[in-house]
């Protein structure tokens, strides 16, 4: 019988006011249900709302070195519980064992830099210009803050958003995604374990519509930071707009990586097919585009078809190279892609096909993909996928391989392969997109740099992680002193 869990309000586990549940199936084996949770109604969100505005004023007078110790204790907590997070994740998502339990590490790690950045917060002085004064800035909380998260990191989003958050004295309330909502019930469970006092950190599962929706659309939420898709993004920025509240969207991709005639072809290949089928491809950051010089087209297709076909595709217990699709709707939509490149005249080198048989019949397993010939008008080449879909273009210069990355409405991350300095640097200056690598994966940014995209894949407002991360969760505030 799988376990039901409650939302966590006011430092309490508690049923949804509708009596209702959904439930998780494993993506690998769907015979298996992971785990069920409340189906919440939008007067949940609003309890949640109610009581962690009723929390923030004390907590933001908790001095911040003590609000880090309990995310410290709270990182330890989720260490001491790493292979049972790394297990849940497994079977709610779909990621193979290695991903998830790096994912569970991050998420730790983010806990132990924050509960760090608590003794450092930091503010300015300058000079005044005025004499006997003192002329500074200090940062203050925002005050109650929503924060709405995909399926694709379950527990690495919500822990580089609710970290920041909560040691700049803003008191939370999460709405996890849906379809792994598991990981961040442990994460609460560690903050709870930790001493977080009750009211600040709270935790509402259900739908978009009535959990996030009252997120953007209530005036008691000073700041919302949300990461999806570009659809539900650009919608939840607009709601969020009518009563200025501070709004941070991260969203789609459609990421490239360059590769050029001095490239090794084999580094090329390993950095383009991590990129491109690691976590099943449902990264934002994923690979999607590999943007090839026609002087290495050839070898460079032969090699990427080689690496591709020989990927073990399993249950993420077994730890192999990829995963299942997280849902059928995933996995339908990438079928689905396919079928438009087979359409628009790309020419489908390997995979496209969904994985059935014995060991994939209940779950929800697509072949890792290769088109090639792929131009720039194709549906292929400018929409994001969200699936282990590689998309090979051929392109006759360097110039023209930077005006096919840009030429899409995303902009998160890029990279390219060269021993070219120039080529690497005019990259750097030329490509439109928050992250740029050289001799990289697209995938992957350490925690402590600022993330974000250009174009649609982010509101222009604040990136996240690092210090960035405690610039959105804060107002600064100027001070002027004379004595
Ligand atoms: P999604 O947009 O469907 O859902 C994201 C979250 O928003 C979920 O919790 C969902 O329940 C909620 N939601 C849905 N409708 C809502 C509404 N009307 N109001 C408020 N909240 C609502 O995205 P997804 O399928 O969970 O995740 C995949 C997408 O996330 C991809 O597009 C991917 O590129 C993107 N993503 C971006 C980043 C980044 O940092 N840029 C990172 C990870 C994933």
């Amino acid at each position: 019988m799988p376990t039901t869990y409650e939302n966590y309000i006011d430092g309490e586990w508690r049923d949804s006011t509708s009596g209702e549940t959904f439930q998780v199936r494993n993506p690998a084996d769907t015979d298996e249900v992971v785990a069920r949770f409340q189906k919440s109604r939008r007067v949940d969100v609003l309890e949640a709302i109610d009581v962690a505005c009723d929390a923030q004023e004390d907590w933001a007078e908790t001095p911040a070195p003590e609000r880090g110790a309990i995310l410290k204790r709270a990182g330890i907590a989720l260490d001491r519980r790493r292979d049972e997070a790394t297990e849940t994740l497994v079977r709610e998502e779909g990621k193979t064992q290695s991903e998830a339990s790096g994912e569970v590490g991050r998420a730790i790690d983010i806990f132990h830099y924050y509960a760090e950045k608590a003794r450092d917060l930091g503010g300015i002085e300058k000079s005044p210009s005025n004499r006997n004064a003192e002329l500074t800035t200090r940062r203050e909380p925002l005050g109650t803050v929503g924060i709405i998260t995909p399926w694709n990191y379950p527990i690495a989003i919500p822990a580089w958003k609710l970290a920041p958050a909560l040691v700049t004295g803003n008191t939370v309330v999460h709405k996890p995604a849906s379809e792994a909502p598991g990981v961040s019930r442990i994460l609460f469970e560690c903050l709870e374990e930790a001493g977080l006092p009750d009211g600040v950190g709270n935790m509402v599962t259900g739908s978009g519509s009535e959990v996030g929706a009252p997120l953007s659309d209530h005036g008691s939420i000073d700041a919302l930071s949300f990461t999806g898709s570009t659809a539900v993004g650009t919608e939840v920025a607009r709601t969020s707009a009518t009563d200025l509240k501070r709004v941070q969207c991260e969203m789609g991709g459609k990421n490239p990586t360059i590769v050029m005639p001095s490239a090794d072809i084999s580094e090329a290949t390993e950095i383009v097919g991590v990129g491109a089928f690691g976590t099943t491809g449902q990264s934002c950051t994923a690979c999607s585009r590999a943007i090839v010089h026609e002087d290495v087209y050839e070898e460079f297709l032969d090699s990427i078809i080689k690496y591709t076909t020989n990927l073990t595709v399993a249950g993420g217990l077994e730890d192999p190279d990829m995963g299942p699709h997280v849902s059928e709707s995933e996995l339908t939509s990438t079928l689905e892609y396919v079928e438009i490149g087979r359409k628009e005249g790309a020419t489908l080198e390997t995979g496209g096909s969904e994985l059935t048989g014995e060991s994939y019949a209940d779950g929800h397993f697509v072949e890792p993909t290769v088109f090639s010939g792929v131009t720039t008008d194709m549906r292929l080449a400018q929409e994001e996928i969200f699936g282990p879909v590689l998309s090979v273009m051929c392109v006759d210069s360097f110039e023209e391989a930077i005006s096919v990355a840009n030429n899409v409405d995303y902009g998160l991350s890029a990279s390219i392969t060269t021993q070219d300095l120039s080529e690497a640097h005019e990259f750097v200056d030329t490509i439109e997109a928050g992250v740029a690598k050289v001799n990289e994966k697209t995938t992957g940014l350490e925690l402590h740099v600022p993330f974000g995209g250009y174009k649609n894949s982010s509101t222009n407002t604040y990136r996240e992680q690092g210090d960035a991360g405690l610039d959105f969760f804060t107002s600064t505030k100027t001070v002027y002193m004379n004595y």
